[in-house]
């Protein structure tokens, strides 16, 4: 049997895509003109983007505090090139430390309240590598059901290596996690896994609660801020926004939001950090991240500190479009943050309210099965402190017209 089969039957064919756990395959969706993903972008300024030569408003990126195009971020990421040039070209491990990296991690270290911090080449290989290298054959790690991907595959790497054991407690709910810490062995090192804020439902973990049962039952805490940096307390992330920095173990961050940038850390005491340099696989045996991005997140560290307004903005943007939508009858879910998902539920109107949209010149992600229960097939859309009152006003305007042209 040829190995390519697949690919190409999964491509041409519903059957085999459906095999796969897809609902139809891609060549039927997009011979009708309604595949949503991987369309170029010609242009980006931030609020705006450029497809097909026209002008969309972007509701669909991660750059929470608009600074991609910062003109004081841009020039720092052109000086590092012009000093450094364009790569490493080697792991971290060898030739690929620059001082500027150490500079950095001392710095995110300090904006997170930890100890010590070490910078990965992406977010995506801070969990891949960090979560297996922490743990040893006996130990258990606890997720919450939604954590992001990336984590999901740290945690799989870590049993598949290691065979430690895995539990998932229901998301957001303290009192699972409680019932699965309570049939822990006492003995068992434990590691419990959340995300700060989940990237699709837009909604925060209850650290007040998680954090006094991982304490009770000596499990030790990790949690993802890809999300919640630049967005929650005062930009620090999600331990910060409820005052419990020095009670959280571990933080992990992405440059690939509101940094600007692409990378990503871990945060905690030294020799935790130590340990997982050591260890982790992806950070040993990657190169390491570029001057150009290093110099980016340092940049937006300063203009952080500088513009505080900008962290304030974008809280203030998502509140307002949160309120009206869920007055227009939206179903947003339970979104407390700048991600806010729009729940349509069927697949097919879910396509057909993204292509509104994208043909009013609004610009969303969809989310469709697998990615999301069958018939929670959602509009995923994230809001920037740049987006200017009269575009907000737009955007809210254009969800009415397409809540009535679909009746959703
Ligand atoms: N964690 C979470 C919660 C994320 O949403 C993402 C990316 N979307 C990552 C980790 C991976 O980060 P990166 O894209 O920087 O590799």
């Amino acid at each position: 049997m040829d190995l390519f089969e697949k690919c190409i039957g999964f491509y041409d064919d519903p059957t085999v895509a459906q095999k796969y756990g897809y609902p139809t395959n891609p060549r039927t969706v997009m011979k009708m003109g309604m595949f949503p993903y991987f369309i170029p972008i010609e242009q980006a300024e931030g609020t705006e983007v450029v497809i097909h030569g026209r002008r969309l408003l972007m509701i669909g990126s991660n750059n929470y505090l608009g600074l991609t195009n910062h003109p004081k971020v841009k020039e720092r990421a052109m000086e590092a090139i012009r000093k450094y040039g364009t790569s490493c070209t080697g792991s971290r491990f060898l030739n690929g430390t620059l001082q500027m990296h150490v500079d950095l991690e001392e710095r995110l270290a300090a904006f997170v309240g930890q100890e010590a911090a070490l910078v990965f080449s992406t977010g995506f290989q801070v969990n891949l590598g960090s979560i297996p290298a922490l743990v040893d054959p006996g130990d258990i790690l606890i997720t919450d059901k939604e954590v992001h991907a990336s984590i999901v595959d740290g945690v799989r790497q870590a049993k598949g290596q290691k065979g430690v054991q895995t539990r998932f407690f229901k998301h957001n709910e303290a009192a699972d996690l409680e019932s699965i810490l309570k049939s822990c062995p006492d003995d068992a090192g434990k590691l419990v896994v959340v995300d700060g804020v989940y990237s699709m439902g837009g909604d925060i973990a209850p650290l007040p609660e998680i954090v006094p049962i991982c304490k009770k039952y000596g499990a030790r805490i990790l949690c993802d801020d890809a999300h919640s940096l630049g967005v929650l307390g005062g930009g620090r992330g999600t331990a910060t926004h409820f005052g419990l920095a020095p009670d959280v173990d571990l933080v992990m961050g992405t440059f690939s939001k509101s940094f600007a940038s692409i990378g990503g850390f871990l945060a905690g005491r030294k020799e935790v950090i130590h340990w997982v340099q050591i260890f982790a696989r992806p950070f040993i045996f990657s190169a390491s991240l570029p001057p150009a991005n290093v110099a980016t997140v340092l940049a937006c560290l300063d203009v952080m500190q500088e513009e505080p307004e900008r962290v304030v903005r974008v809280n203030a943007v998502g509140e307002r479009v949160r309120t009206e939508l869920r007055a227009m009858g939206y179903n947003i879910a339970v979104s407390e943050t700048p991600i806010i998902p729009i729940v349509i539920g069927d697949m097919m109107k879910t396509i057909q309210a993204w292509k509104i949209l994208f043909d009013s010149g609004i610009y969303t992600n969809v989310a469709l099965p697998p990615a999301v229960p069958p018939d929670m097939s959602l509009l995923r859309t994230s809001y920037m402190a740049t987006h200017t009152d009269a575009q907000v006003d737009r955007i809210l305007e254009t969800f009415g017209k397409v809540k009535q042209l679909l009746a959703i």
